[in-house]
């Protein structure tokens, strides 16, 4: 199993602030620089990949080679059962160009209506892929998920995304709704990011 080592610096491939600040605080404790592919003017390849996987991949992969140094990606996104896994890798792209995810969660409900359904408990899960990828080409990948169900109207503002309609199995609260130290520790990112901590980055 390869390992990363501390002191060293880790690329996150991605130009989401919000995803990047995230990542940088979850690797701290386990003493790497976080840099971001943006600050080093890195290009943001397109997500040619049709899974999460795939993404996570050739981004984490595309920024190793360029940056010379290992690097973290991540994809992710809402798959309803319904729909076929749909809106899925398409997630970031249902909200349009202004990235309004009122747009993207209205595009659901009419979704799930015109397939004559009730939007309503639906089962849906969150997704997330996290892939590491060494400065020699080496890889690895972790998964996470969450299930729940669909509430419509859209419930809370403290999440981001889809997260005002996605109630999680157990709870009556949607991610919206949720405190967020909460949610991280139960999320599809945190069940990626604590694989992802027990392969690559314990003992480092
Ligand atoms: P990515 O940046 O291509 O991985 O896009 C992920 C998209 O999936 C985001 O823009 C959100 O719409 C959605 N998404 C992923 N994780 C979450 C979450 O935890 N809550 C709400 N929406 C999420």
């Amino acid at each position: 199993m390869t390992r990363l080592l501390k002191g060293k610096d880790l690329i996150i491939a991605s130009h989401n602030p919000g995803k990047v600040s995230e990542i940088a605080e979850l690797i701290k404790p386990f003493g790497l620089r976080a840099i971001s592919a943006d600050s080093l003017g890195l290009e943001e390849p397109p997500e040619t990949g049709i899974t999460f996987q795939e993404n996570a991949e050739l981004k984490a992969k595309i920024a190793s080679k360029s940056s010379g140094k290992p690097a973290l990606a991540d994809d992710s996104g809402l798959c309803i059962n319904l729909l076929d896994g749909d809106p899925g890798i398409y997630s970031a792209r249902w909200a349009g160009p202004t990235k309004d995810f009122s747009i993207a969660m209205g595009r659901v409900k009419k979704a799930i209506i015109d397939s004559g359904q009730n939007p309503g408990g639906q089962s849906a899960k969150f997704v997330c892929a996290l892939s590491l990828c060494w400065d020699d080409g080496y890889y690895e990948t972790f998964t996470g998920e969450i299930n729940g169900e669909l509430t419509f109207p859209p419930r809370g503002a403290l999440g981001f995304g889809y997260d005002p309609i996605f109630v999680p199995k157990g709870f009556d609260i949607t991610f919206g709704e949720m405190e967020p130290k909460k949610k991280h520790d139960m999320s599809h990112r945190a069940k990626a990011f604590r694989q992802l901590i027990d392969n690559c980055l314990n003992n480092v």
